[in-house]
C-alpha cells in the first residue's frame, strides 16, 4: 500500500517536497473493519487552505476517494460494493466504516463511479446549496459565476440555466471559455486575457448581477461586487486566489458599495445540509440522465502523480473536475 504524506506545511505555491511518498504495510482488518482500495482519488482547491489548521506534519495528505471493498469483516459493507470514503491520499485503507458512504444505491453501470467525486458528488452538491439555499436563485435573475469552468463551477451555470437565469461565466483560458459555451452559459469572459474585467463585467450584464457565485475572492471579487444590482446576493463559496498567498492582499474594499446597494454576503460549506445530500444526489444524476448536467473531468492516471496534479489544479490545468485514476 502506498500513501502520500504532508512532509511539510505549504508556504507559497505547493512543490514536491512538500510531499513524501510511504510505503505502509497494512493490519488484517478486525471485526467490522473492511480492506479498500482506492479506484478514484479527488485533489481539491480546499486541501491548501484545510492543510494548514487540520493537520500536522507527517500525516496522511486529506482527502476522499471512491474505493472498493476487498476485504470486509462487516455485514454492511460486501466485498466489491463501492463507497466513497474520506481516507486520505492512500492507495489501500482499513478502517472502521465511520465516515463511509455507499455509492448511491442504483448508480447506472453506464456512468463512470469517478462522478461521485464530481457533479454527483461534493462539488455539485456545492454548487447546488450555493444557488439554492444561500442565494435562493430565482427564474429570470442574472447570475456571475468564477472559476466557472471547474468542478463547482461549471455545475452552478447549468443548474442556474435549468432554473432558467441568465448566466456570465469567468475562467482562465480560451478552450475554458469554449467549453463554458458548449454548457449554454449566456456570456464568458477569459479574465486572464480580458483587459478591463470592470468593462467586461459591465458589457456582458448591462442588467447588472442579482446573484455571484464566489470561487475566487481577491482582486476579481473587489471588481465584481461594483457590477451588483441593489438587494444583490453574494454566496462566498470558494477564495481560491488567495490560498497560496503568503502574505494577505489588501483592499480595495467594497464596504460602501455593499452598503448603497444593500447587498447580502454569506460563506458556506456544503457539509451544513448533510441531511440533504442523498436527496440532492438524486436530483444531479436525474439531470445528468435528461442530459441536462454535463460533467466534464481532467483526469490524471497514477496514484504517484496526486501531487503534481493537485499543483495542477491550483495552476488551472483541469476543465472540469479533477480526478486522480489508480
Ligand atoms: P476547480 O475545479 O474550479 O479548480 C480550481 C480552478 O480555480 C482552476 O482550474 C483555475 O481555473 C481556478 N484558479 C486557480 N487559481 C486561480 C486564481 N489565482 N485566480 C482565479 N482563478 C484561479 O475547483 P473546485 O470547483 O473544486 O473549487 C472551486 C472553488 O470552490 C474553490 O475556491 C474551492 O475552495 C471552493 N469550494 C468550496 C466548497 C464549500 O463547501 N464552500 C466545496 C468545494 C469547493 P481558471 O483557469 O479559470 O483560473
Amino acid at each position: 500500500a502506498k500513501a502520500w504524506l504532508l512532509a511539510k506545511h505549504f508556504d507559497g505555491f505547493p512543490t514536491e517536497s512538500n510531499f513524501e511518498l510511504k510505503l505502509e504495510q497494512l493490519p488484517e482488518p478486525k471485526d467490522g473493519e473492511v480492506l479498500l482500495e482506492a479506484v478514484f482519488l479527488s485533489v481539491d482547491p480546499y486541501m491548501r487552505p484545510f492543510s494548514r489548521v487540520r493537520m500536522n506534519e507527517g500525516e496522511v495528505m486529506i482527502g476522499t476517494q471512491v474505493a472498493k471493498v476487498i476485504q470486509s469483516k462487516n455485514a454492511e459493507f460486501a466485498v466489491g460494493s463501492h463507497v466513497v470514503g474520506r481516507c486520505g491520499w492512500r492507495t489501500h485503507t482499513v478502517c472502521d466504516t465511520t465516515g463511509l458512504t455507499p455509492v448511491m444505491a442504483d448508480w447506472p453501470e453506464d456512468v463512470s463511479l469517478s462522478l461521485a467525486l464530481g457533479a454527483i458528488g461534493m462539488p455539485g452538491l456545492t454548487a447546488l446549496y450555493g444557488l439554492e439555499e444561500v442565494l435562493g436563485l430565482q427564474a429570470g435573475e442574472t447570475l456571475l459565476v468564477n472559476a466557472a469552468a471547474g468542478a463547482v463551477g461549471s455545475v452552478v451555470g447549468q443548474i442556474a440555466k435549468i432554473k432558467g437565469c441568465r448566466v456570465v461565466g469567468s475562467a482562465g483560458s480560451d478552450a475554458k471559455v469554449a467549453f463554458l459555451k458548449e454548457l449554454g452559459f449566456d456570456r464568458t469572459i477569459n479574465y486572464k486575457t480580458v483587459g478591463s474585467l470592470d468593462q467586461a463585467l459591465r458589457e456582458a450584464a448591462p442588467e447588472g448581477y442579482d446573484c455571484y457565485f464566489e470561487n475566487v475572492g481577491g482582486q476579481f471579487s473587489s471588481v465584481a461586487i461594483h457590477q451588483m444590482n441593489n438587494y444583490g446576493r453574494i454566496a462566498v463559496c470558494g477564495c481560491i486566489s488567495l490560498y497560496n498567498d503568503t502574505t494577505p492582499q489588501t483592499g480595495p474594499y467594497p464596504h460602501l458599495t455593499m452598503i448603497f446597494k444593500q447587498l447580502k454576503m454569506e460563506g458556506f460549506m456544503q457539509s451544513r445540509w448533510e441531511h440533504k445530500h442523498p436527496e440532492s444526489l438524486k436530483r444531479l444524476m436525474a439531470w445528468m440522465k435528461e442530459g441536462k448536467l454535463q460533467c466534464r473531468e481532467h483526469i490524471t492516471e497514477g496514484f504517484d502523480n496526486m501531487p503534481a496534479a493537485f499543483m495542477g489544479l491550483l495552476q488551472g490545468e483541469n476543465t472540469g473536475k479533477a480526478i486522480i485514476k489508480v
